[in-house]
């Protein structure tokens, strides 16, 4: 689906998936000046098609949007978006276990000008993939690379947004983690403080059943953090939102303070954090039961096997 804006958002179209023409002087070419998404579609066993907390998606672009100085697209018509593209073939969304439709809704700026400002020739698309697992291994403890010569983000960056310059800067390190067989890059920040992964928020577990997250204005706002945290304070576990350094971690691990480490974020779910290895050390996570567990009542909601207490779900065929 594609949608274009110069004096509002105007002829929502679906067209044949293929190449997009660009002018060579379009500005994201040069500046990078776009923002994206990430959301699925679940099939669930009666047939219908549902997504999962769509407004929190479209929220988060409208954020991306205003640090990337894009325009903000309504929440609804990101909806629509989705909903437009699901009514093109319903078929696309498979069935079957841990099987979905990923959708990436995208933005950038096409209008072709070489100068450092905001564009104003803009389009949004959304395109769709059939995903299943994210890790070859499925729910196996995932190994994490330490980065300790790049950052992903800086301070008053463009962190907490989801555009293609912080992915731009991960991919190096990225490779970095693949050349010492790990499966993911973690980064920090200017501070020592523990950021996220590549693509997903980190999690900690302490023994006193304790959740702890890092938080910080140059973290993504991971919509499945959110919902698992939720997930955990429906069970009586308390959640702390604050810094986390990387002596905490490795101490908190070492001590037998920190009980589980865990990974999510849409594309992968919840994965357990196996190791995490860095230039000169190599330690072991712990393992435990309460992220698989959190997964299961996550996809189980998504799935439609689980009651949807939050109101989480939107159908999208319908
Ligand atoms: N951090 C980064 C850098 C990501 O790319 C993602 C995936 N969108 C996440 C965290 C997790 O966010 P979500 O749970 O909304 O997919």
């Amino acid at each position: 689906i594609c949608w274009s804006v110069t004096g509002g958002w105007h002829r929502p179209r679906v067209q044949p998936y293929g190449p997009l023409a660009l002018d060579p002087a379009a500005a994201v070419l040069h500046y990078g000046q776009e923002i994206f998404e990430g959301i699925k579609a679940y099939r669930h066993a009666d047939g219908s098609i549902h997504t999962f907390r769509p407004d929190q998606n479209g929220r988060r672009l409208q954020r991306s949007a205003r640090r990337l100085a894009l325009p903000e697209l309504p929440v609804p018509y990101f909806i629509q978006s989705l909903r437009e593209l699901i009514a093109v073939d319903g078929d696309w969304v498979p069935s079957g276990p841990d099987q979905s439709l990923y959708l990436r809704p995208f933005m950038f700026a096409k209008e072709a000008f070489l100068g450092v400002r905001p564009a104003h020739k803009v389009g949004y698309y959304v395109i769709a993939s059939p995903a299943g697992a994210y890790f070859k291994g499925g729910v196996q403890p995932v190994s994490i690379w330490l980065s300790e010569d790049y950052a992903r983000a800086g301070k008053g960056g463009t962190g907490a947004a989801k555009t293609g310059g912080n992915y731009a800067a991960s991919l190096l390190p990225q490779s970095e983690a693949y050349e010492n067989e790990c499966d993911q890059v973690v980064f920090l920040d200017a501070d020592g403080n523990v950021e996220e992964l590549g693509g997903m928020n980190v999690v900690f577990v302490r023994k006193d059943g304790t959740l702890v997250t890092p938080q910080s204005p140059s973290i993504l706002e991971g919509i499945t953090r959110d919902s698992i945290l939720q997930l955990a304070r429906d069970r009586g576990h308390r959640v702390e939102g604050r810094a986390v350094s990387l002596a905490e971690w490795r101490d908190g691990v070492a001590s037998g303070d920190i009980v589980e480490v865990f990974a999510c974020g849409t594309a992968a779910v919840v994965t357990p954090i196996g190791m995490l290895k860095g230039r000169d050390f190599l330690d072991e996570q712990p393992s435990g039961s309460l992220a698989l567990s959190l997964r299961e009542e996550l996809t189980d909601i998504q799935y439609g096997r689980r009651e949807d207490v939050h109101g989480w779900l939107t159908r999208l065929d319908a």
